[in-house]
């Protein structure tokens, strides 16, 4: 991956070239950025700049042998640490378990989330994270001689996921690194990475993509007319995983955002039969996708607000879909949206903490049965 294929941010790119080219990379760096931002495709990207033979001003070469072995993800300088979870055979799993998976499905899409990883993993309603045992795999792997390129990477993507003790065993490691090491830490959130980790790295800030830069990516990489390219553009939100998945969307196949229409209807009119299937329904998806819909929830409802208060210029969506929530958003208003987001917020965190989710959706809607009679 080079740098090429990331979209926009030319100024982040810059200033990675710049300090390799000045000899001044840092030791720890954590590129933080949102979701579908392309944080992981660029650390990869720069990774690949470090370790290529023949690095131009703009970019790696894409032809020598490191670059090529950069394009499978197999140069034996730059490796990966990620969310893992038991399965089978692997009942303390580290990354290296689970490195064929993880390649598919880097190469696949360098944009996904850790819903698409946790998925690909077949562990459904089991949730990855970083144990302790990755650390000594982290270090063993430093120890041993960078074999091509001088440099040592690794790329560890979500420390959010990182376990206290992983994280304290790494602390000496990324304060005092051997020569040549870098840690590139990929994160979405900042606030949920253990701070000790977050004081002691060197923030890269990539920020949500530009509409302008998604379009053209849109139009040229994806043959789209302007105007199918701005109606993704609106609604993928600078999030070119959401652009994608709608590029390839099957009208046929209920999305969350529909399925939390119906359900806000049956919260409405306590229609038992509706809550109970809407419950039902849920507890059989997997954790993540629970908490992926909790998270759909809070952005309609902030858009909600935003269509009741502010300037409709930032509303992000169009045709039949603003038709619908056009109607639904009064029902979240001054009175009660602090409360409505409150609520999903906190059904979120006790889904983090494995809460019955049957029990969960089910109480969550009496809730926002009273929220929604709130005028
Ligand atoms: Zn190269």
């Amino acid at each position: 991956m080079q740098f090429k294929d990331v979209i926009g941010h030319g100024p982040v790119k810059q200033r990675l070239i710049h300090s390799a080219r000045e000899n001044r990379v840092s030791h720890a760096q954590l590129f933080l950025g949102p979701e579908g931002s392309g944080n992981l495709a660029m650390a990869i990207a720069y990774a690949q700049y470090l370790v290529c033979e023949n690095p131009g001003d703009a970019d790696s070469c894409g032809s020598c042998a490191a670059c090529i072995k950069m394009k499978k993800l197999v140069h034996p300088d730059v490796t990966f640490t990620y969310p893992v979870a038991p399965k089978e055979k692997f009942s303390k799993p580290k990354s290296v378990d689970f490195v064929t998976e993880w390649r598919k499905a880097v190469i696949e899409n360098p944009y996904m989330n850790f819903n698409d990883w946790v998925e690909s993993l077949e562990i459904e309603n089991k949730q990855g994270s970083i144990a302790v045992e990755e650390s000594a795999d982290i270090l063993r792997r430093l120890s041993l001689k960078s074999v091509e390129s001088g440099y040592k990477i690794v790329i560890l993507w979500f420390p959010e996921k990182l376990h206290i003790s992983a994280a304290n065993k790494m602390l000496k490691i990324i304060e005092e690194p051997p020569d040549q090491t870098v840690f590139i830490l990929v994160a979405e959130n900042h606030e949920k990475i253990i701070s000790t980790i977050t004081s002691r790295t060197q923030l890269i800030k990539i920020n949500r993509i530009s509409d302008e830069e998604m379009s053209s990516w849109l139009v040229h990489k994806h043959e789209l007319l302007p105007d199918a390219a701005k109606k993704i553009v609106h609604r993928a939100d600078g999030n070119y995983r959401e652009a994608l998945l709608l590029l390839n969307h099957d009208p046929e196949e209920e999305d969350d955002a529909k399925l939390f229409l119906s359900w806000m209807r049956s919260c409405l009119k306590f229609n038992m039969p509706g809550i109970a299937e809407f419950s039902e329904t849920m507890s059989k998806t997997g954790r993540e996708k629970q908490k992926l819909f909790l998270q759909t929830a809070l952005h309609i409802a902030r858009e909600c607000i935003v269509m009741n208060y502010a300037d409709h210029s930032m509303i992000r969506m169009d045709g039949k879909e603003l038709e619908d929530f056009r109607r639904f958003a009064p029902f979240v208003n001054k009175n009660n949206a602090d409360e409505f987001v409150e609520e999903l917020n906190k059904a979120h965190f006790h889904l983090e903490r494995n809460a019955n989710s049957k029990i969960l959706f089910a109480d969550l809607s009496f809730t926002m049965n009273r929220l929604l009679h709130i005028k």
